[in-house]
């Protein structure tokens, strides 16, 4: 389909705090070189965003700090849109969903679908805190994690363990705000039949984008469909949020995930009076930008509200990443385990590109990928400043030193078989680029970019023209070889600055000043020509475009990171959860380092015979609570092996499962069972045990060394 307007969403952050690299790598800076390199394309697009400002986090830090949820979200709604500013995502429009605009149009849409009859009313019993006189939602209820026994779990999550929750699973439920015991009490909700539309959202994902979308987000919504849709309540008591637009409905409001996506719909109506032309026409391309953990929101529950409402175009791609996390740790911001973007652009000022470049050439598209300062470091060095930067810098000083600051002519008599790969090579890189980007394959594109300096950097090593030089007083006729190298490299870095434009807008900006041209070079037609510099155009010194990162400053922000978790572990304050709920998987504490062992010689290591085995089978041990029988695959043989992990595991989980085993321990009878061999098994602080196994599967019987 041929489309006339492309409408670009990233999802909106939630104001309850700054953003770290990990939301930037996610989804904020590939929906920005998707929209910039759209508008090179001359499309007609617009790119929105705002600031996500209701639901129950908000309402709980406003508590804790003794002040309102608006005075949390004017806060935080700042500080994100600045840090968004800085790193130069370059939204249409900002906007925010306590706004007048917002409060309209969502109520507007659920107006339209409770007199369209969509919503199923339904009575339930929730919990209810008699002496603050109002419902709890499971964030606020507290109690005993029923898996890991933490005191301080949340009715939906233990941020300990990491486990899932109801507020029926837990062990003594209170509440957060008081003492008082938990009560039940009647209390209606409008429910948005998502069951009714299976069948729908089946035919819309399943049978038809599978080759369009991504692997990771067609599996979420096709495993979403495949195990069935139930109702959902779409209104929650609570007096921060859209009231519902319903007499009767005093002290209930839109439920957060309701509203937040109708945000993207009112942020355009913010933006332009022809708001319905994005939203309403069917030649509107409309992109999601979001993390994995939004796809159920964006692929399944807000199709289905769009399609029960009717006159919306539906999302024709929804790119979402996995999650970017730090120092091999996941991102968690109740334990400050984060990069910040507003403390990174104070730590590193006017070095914005650099974090955007790292974060696209290690964005996590198909996996959970890893940020590390070292990587960070070594891209940067290794990249951007050898490659990229010595490119351009080698090219702009030669061009002085050989054709006297000015752009050489091509004398096409004596251009040679290198000349034209060169050539080649820099139109092939347009549609190289292009491709990767229209794919949503924006680490690949940035990869194709830089590759194309690589190019450059050989043709010039080379041909030497320094070395051509020299023959010059012999030869005078050799000038028109230089000329040639340098009007090609010159021509190549102007195809640099057109195809680095949409990751690294700064650095382009400032090639443009050594190139003087004008911003419409950077039109994504003129990629691929090598006459976009002017022949006997003076241009000025070159200026350094990267710096190299010093292993201080790697080590500094190590160091701060450390700093961080130091200081949030020793101040945390399990009474009142201030993290969001769905954004992150907490994770447990690290355990207290154990005392180091007494130095041994690798003679003494390789005594042991470490191998990989397979879990083929796994029953409980009777008379013995602790104690597991596996069976384990390894390789050559099938072994025995009694294990004391029996409560920590369930037999059934861990089938299939690949463990480090000693294979060559001396065997020993536990319960009448003669166990040979022992599995290697990490323990975390909480106690919680963790199987060492390969990361990728091995072959079983694989030695490990
Ligand atoms: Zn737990």
């Amino acid at each position: 389909m041929q489309y006339k307007r492309i409408l670009i969403t990233a999802a909106l952050p939630y104001a309850n705090g700054p953003v770290h690299i990990g939301h930037l790598a996610g989804c904020f800076l590939p929906a920005d070189i998707y929209a910039r390199y759209q508008r090179a394309q001359k499309r007609d697009v617009k790119f929105v965003c705002g600031s996500d400002e209701h639901g129950v986090p908000i309402t709980i830090r406003a508590m804790k700090e003794g002040v309102t949820p608006q005075d949390v979200v004017d806060k935080y709604h700042a500080i994100i849109k600045d840090s968004f500013e800085q790193m130069g995502i370059s939204f249409d429009i900002y906007s925010r969903t306590s706004s007048k605009t917002h409060r309209e149009t969502s109520q507007a849409f659920f107006t339209k679908l409770y007199n369209d009859g969509v919503f199923e009313e339904r009575e339930t019993e929730q919990y209810y805190d008699e002496e603050k006189n109002t419902f709890l939602a499971d964030r606020y209820i507290i109690g005993t994690c029923p898996v890991c026994a933490n005191d301080n779990a949340y009715g939906d999550q233990c941020e300990k363990c990491g486990s899932t929750l109801s507020p029926e699973q837990l062990i003594n439920p209170r509440s957060a705000l008081s003492s008082a015991p938990l009560v039940k009490k009647l209390t209606k909700h409008w429910y948005f039949p998502l069951n009714k539309y299976e069948a729908w959202l089946h035919e819309w994902i399943v049978d038809g984008k599978k080759d369009e979308w991504k692997a990771n987000v067609y599996g979420q919504c096709k495993s979403w469909i495949d195990s069935g849709l139930q109702p959902r309540a779409m209104t929650r008591d609570s007096a921060w949020g859209v009231p519902v637009p319903l007499p009767n409905a005093e002290g209930k409001v839109l439920y957060v995930w309701f509203d937040a996506p109708i945000g993207y719909i009112s942020a355009t109506k913010d933006l332009t009076n022809q708001w319905s032309d994005y939203w309403c026409q069917d030649d509107t391309k409309l992109v999601h930008f979001i993390g994995k953990d939004n796809i159920v929101f964006h692929c399944i529950i807000f199709p289905a509200m769009l399609k029960a409402h009717g006159g919306f175009v539906l999302p024709d791609n929804v790119p979402a990443n996995e999650f970017l996390n730090i120092e091999g740790q996941k991102v968690s911001t109740s334990r400050n385990w984060a990069v910040w973007v507003d403390e990174y652009v104070k730590d590193f000022p006017d070095q914005q590109d650099i974090l955007r470049y790292v974060l696209c050439a290690n964005a996590p598209e198909n996996k959970d990928n890893d940020f590390t300062w070292q990587d960070f470091q070594d891209r940067i060095n290794n990249e951007l400043v050898s490659v990229f930067g010595n490119f351009v810098n080698r090219a702009f000083v030669l061009m002085h030193k050989l054709c006297n600051g000015r752009v050489p002519k091509l004398h096409e008599d004596v251009m040679d078989d290198a000349d034209r790969q060169l050539i080649a090579d820099i139109k092939g890189a347009k549609t190289k680029v292009e491709n990767c980007l229209e794919g949503y394959k924006f680490r690949d594109g940035l990869y194709e970019v830089v590759d194309l300096a690589r190019k450059g950097n050989k043709y010039m090593q080379d041909k030497q023209p320094w070395i051509t030089a020299k023959s010059l007083a012999a030869e005078p006729e050799n000038q028109k070889l230089i000329d040639n190298c340098m009007h090609l490299c010159l021509q190549l870095t102007a195809n640099l600055a057109i195809l680095a434009n949409p990751f690294l807008p700064f650095t382009v900006k400032k090639m443009c000043g050594m190139m003087k041209v004008v911003d419409r070079m950077l039109e994504w037609e003129n990629a691929g020509r090598i006459d976009l510099l002017k022949v006997s155009y003076p241009l000025p010194a070159p200026e350094l475009l990267f710096r190299k990162i010093e292993d201080s400053e790697v080590a500094a922000q190590v160091q701060k990171l450390k700093d961080n978790l130091l200081k949030a572990t020793s101040n945390m304050d399990n009474s009142i959860p201030v993290t969001p709920a769905p954004a992150e998987n907490p994770i447990a504490t690290p355990p207290q380092a154990a005392a180091p062992k007494p130095e041994i010689t690798i003679d003494e290591f390789n005594r042991m015979d470490l191998r990989v085995g397979t879990i083929i089978s796994a029953v409980k041990v009777e008379k013995a609570d602790k104690l597991l029988k596996l069976e384990l695959d390894m390789g050559t043989e099938i072994r025995t092996v009694v294990s004391g992990i029996a409560l920590h595991f369930k037999p059934e989980e861990i089938i299939g499962k690949q463990v480090t085993v000693v294979a060559n321990l001396a065997p020993r009878k536990m319960k009448g069972i003669e166990s040979r061999g022992m599995i290697l098994m990490a323990q975390n602080g909480d106690g919680r045990l963790i199987f060492v196994s390969p990361l990728d599967v091995a072959d079983s019987g694989s030695e490990v060394r």
